[in-house]
């Protein structure tokens, strides 16, 4: 056994556990951080394309899934404002893009990473990399063995491990082992923030197309997921902002099977149909392709047309009212079948984790055992793309630092 007692050991060197350990270390704790990879932060430094889209000006519980009770909790501690308050604070530049997204000035992921090592390392909190936790006890303190064997204590712990999605930057189902290890409950961790594949094989004629649309997921004919934004056709379905905003309702849902979904290729109009039924009215001499020309891309037109069965030779004024309804009324809600989400190494997070309902939602303490901490993605909260993952494993870290500092 190391012989230093520590009052905070955290597992997980990524943007919770830093953050956590800078706050606990400035406030006198002795802090030591263990990290599985060779370097802390490495999600972050895959995150926002290499970019890192750190926060949102917009964040809310809105943006979430999960329970709402926390997340008010934890947004309220540390909130946009206070988000870009502290990482200015820690010397990072930060510029606002388009639907609130917040990035480093620099363009680059290293700039947060880097500030945050910094941060924690000036604080004076200890990071050891290249070490595994593998098992956890707590008895009059928390005993936590690494892979090689060598055991360290402390009086208070955290698990910042974490989710299990994309493992090729650390993502593992550890976090949930040693959650498990300490009396908490998992719910099934899913792929989210991940494409979504289609039955409907056809749509692979569009590979490489982007389309702005709003994309809608049913359970027997009730809306339970909305999202309008870009999508982008892949060879297995649909990838692009709008899908990865409803994937995550669409990787709980499909826990009972494949998931109806809608398209609406013309999210801007208030009524599409409608104005489908007028262009029709207006150009009733036009064959069908033409009638779509400067509406939508030409291969989505020729898949819509196979796929309703418009006759190709024949004007739209002369097409069967059956086919002219289908015409007008498909492209703003066309039926489309999710059978799964794209797998974890493609997944940005899970949806799933250690049940929120076993956590203290102004401390993140557990609730099954004392002076344990839960923070980030290991916890069963997901947001949507935008910043708002890293902003709420911020914000849990933040909050629970503080009230780990307090108590002792
Ligand atoms: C490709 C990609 C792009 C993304 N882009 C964005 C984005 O732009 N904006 C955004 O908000 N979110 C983004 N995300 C999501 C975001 O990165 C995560 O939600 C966030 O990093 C989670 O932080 P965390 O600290 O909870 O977990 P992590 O960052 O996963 O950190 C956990 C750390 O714990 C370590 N660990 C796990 N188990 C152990 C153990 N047993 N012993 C020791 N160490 C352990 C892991 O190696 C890891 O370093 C993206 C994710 C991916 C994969």
């Amino acid at each position: 056994m190391n012989s230093i007692i520590y009052d905070v050991i955290i597992i997980g060197a990524g943007a919770s556990g830093l953050v956590c350990a800078r706050e606990c270390a400035r406030r006198g704790q002795k802090t030591l951080v263990l990290e599985k990879e060779a370097s802390a932060a490495r999600k972050i430094l895959v995150s926002g394309n290499g970019r890192c889209n750190l926060t949102n000006s917009r964040v809310s519980p809105a943006y979430y899934y999960g329970n709402t009770e926390l997340l008010h909790s934890a947004l309220e501690n540390f909130s946009y404002q206070t988000a870009y308050a502290y990482f200015t604070d820690l010397g990072l530049l930060l510029v606002e893009e388009g639907l609130g997204r917040v990035f480093p000035a620099t363009g680059k992921s290293t700039a947060v990473a880097e500030t945050l090592k910094l941060a924690v390392w000036e604080a004076g909190a200890q990071i050891l990399t290249s070490t595994e936790a593998i098992r956890v006890k707590k008895g009059e303190l928390f005993t936590v063995t690494v892979a090689n064997g060598e055991r360290f204590a402390a009086r208070k712990l955290v698990l910042a491990c974490g989710s299990c999605a994309y493992p090729q930057a650390g993502g593992t189902q550890r976090g949930y082992e040693l959650a498990k290890m300490l009396g908490h409950s998992v719910n099934t961790p899913r792929p989210a923030l991940s494409g979504i594949c289609l039955k409907e094989t056809a749509f692979s004629r569009l590979t490489g197309i982007r389309s702005q649309v709003r994309l809608t997921v049913l359970e027997n004919n009730r809306v339970l997921d909305c999202a309008e934004g870009e999508i982008l056709f892949t060879n297995y379905g649909i990838n692009g902002p709008a899908a990865l905003n409803v994937s995550s309702t669409v990787s709980h849902t499909l826990k009972h099977g494949n998931v109806a979904m809608e398209i609406n290729f013309f999210p801007q109009l208030a009524d599409g149909t409608a104005f489908l039924k007028a262009r029709a009215e207006r150009y009733t001499n036009r064959k069908p392709k033409d009638f779509f020309a400067g509406i939508l891309h030409e291969n989505l037109a020729n898949l819509l047309i196979d796929f309703i069965g418009l006759r190709k030779t024949i004007p739209v004024g002369s097409q069967t009212p059956n086919t002219l309804n289908q015409m007008c009324r498909i492209p703003c809600r066309w039926p489309v079948t999710a059978t799964a989400l794209r797998p974890w190494n493609e997944a940005m997070v899970a949806t799933g984790g250690v049940k929120t309902t076993e956590i203290n939602y102004n401390t993140f303490e557990s609730l099954k055992c004392p002076n344990l901490y839960i923070t980030g993605e290991l916890l069963d909260v997901d947001g949507k793309s935008g910043g708002f993952n890293l902003h709420f494993a911020c914000a849990s870290g933040f909050t629970a630092a503080a009230a780990l500092s307090k108590e002792n």
